[in-house]
């Protein structure tokens, strides 16, 4: 065989085993196998300066040809092994994981279950209805006919077909006490709307806990007993509780409740307005016009009911001072929680 080919094959070869090559000193004694002072490539190299003269130039051609190219690529080869070397060393397996960032529950989200879990120990069953009412179901079924003035404060939003956004969820009550009889002690949580413009008290959206119990022996001191027992849950043991006159439509007597203020212990502060009392909600005895609209007889059954604002008791809690926080959905915010 011709000396060039001879060259050629050889440099073939050492191409070859270049791409077994897994670190730097596998790459080394190969280099010195081929391109050493003894390499395979090197002897026949040597070789060229003995052939006739003539032959000469063929056979040098393919030796430096095949050594440039040998040469190219045990250069690259060194660099891609060593940088697959120091990204090696560097990998520090020692280190603690990236930890994805977890969700959780929203701020109401936590005050409505913590409301619901109280009420839950008392005995009380938690029901739903939907947020989309009839009129009848918001409104008159709650002693509230159309011209009733306590309409203009529930202003809300109404969809086609004469249906609204319920204002409230004591319409869940009606829904709950048309399907079925006394006795009957159930929670409706859920969301409400109201035609109002968001300030820092106020939003169109909201969130009512609303409670309702009927018995045939169920007093008003019954009430004051589950909304104190409530109170000193949610706020603590020192907490107390004020019930004043009030008028609610669905509800007689009506009653408005506070709690004694959670920021100065009742002293007086300028969250309380320097009162000592913090107004919560409204309550009272169902109203017999009401258990009339849903078939009780009013002579056997006896009943209360009550309201409260999740808003507002979370901002009691937590000494939020606006309301439209809770909606815009600022992680800076939530994440406090
Ligand atoms: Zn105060």
């Amino acid at each position: 065989m011709e000396l060039a080919e001879r060259i050629r094959q050889v440099a073939e070869e050492a191409e070859r085993m270049l791409g077994t090559c897994e670190d730097l000193e596998e790459l080394e004694a190969l280099r010195v196998r081929y391109l050493g002072r003894k390499g395979a490539l090197t002897l026949l190299l040597r070789e060229i300066g003995k052939l006739p003269p003539e032959e000469r130039p063929i056979a040098g051609r393919a030796g430096s040809e095949a050594k440039e190219k040998l040469e190219g690529l045990f250069r690259e080869c060194r660099e891609v092994l060593r940088r697959t070397q120091a990204r090696k060393e560097a990998l520090d397996v020692t280190l603690p994981g990236r930890r994805p960032p977890l969700g959780k529950r929203h701020p109401l989200t936590q005050i409505m279950d913590e409301i619901v879990d109280i009420f839950r120990g008392m005995g009380f069953e938690v029901v739903e209805g939907p947020e989309i009412e009839t009129e009848y179901h918001n409104f008159d079924a709650l002693n509230t006919p159309p011209d009733h003035p306590a309409r203009d404060l529930h202003d809300t939003f109404y969809v086609e077909g004469g249906r609204l956004l319920r204002t409230h969820t004591s319409p869940v009550q009606i829904r709950v006490m048309e399907s079925r009889r006394p006795p009957l002690r159930v929670l409706s949580p859920g969301r409400c709307y109201r035609n109002d413009t968001p300030d820092a008290t106020h939003s169109p959206i909201f969130h009512q806990v609303e409670g309702l119990y009927v018995d045939r022996d169920v007093s008003f001191a019954d009430l004051k007993g589950v909304i104190a027992t409530f109170a000193r849950q949610m706020f603590g043991p020192d907490v107390k509780v004020r019930f004043r006159p009030d008028f609610f439509p669905f509800t007689e007597p009506s009653a408005e409740y506070s709690f004694s203020c959670v920021f100065c212990g009742g002293k007086g502060c300028r969250v309380c307005k320097y009162t000592g009392w913090i107004e919560i909600s409204g309550a009272g005895m169902v109203d017999p016009e009401v258990f009339k609209n849903v078939g009780y007889d009013p002579e056997e059954y006896i009943g209360f009911a009550f309201g409260m604002g999740v808003e507002r008791l979370a901002m009691l809690k937590y000494g939020i001072t606006d309301i439209r926080l809770f909606l815009e959905n600022d992680l800076r915010f939530l994440e406090q929680f």
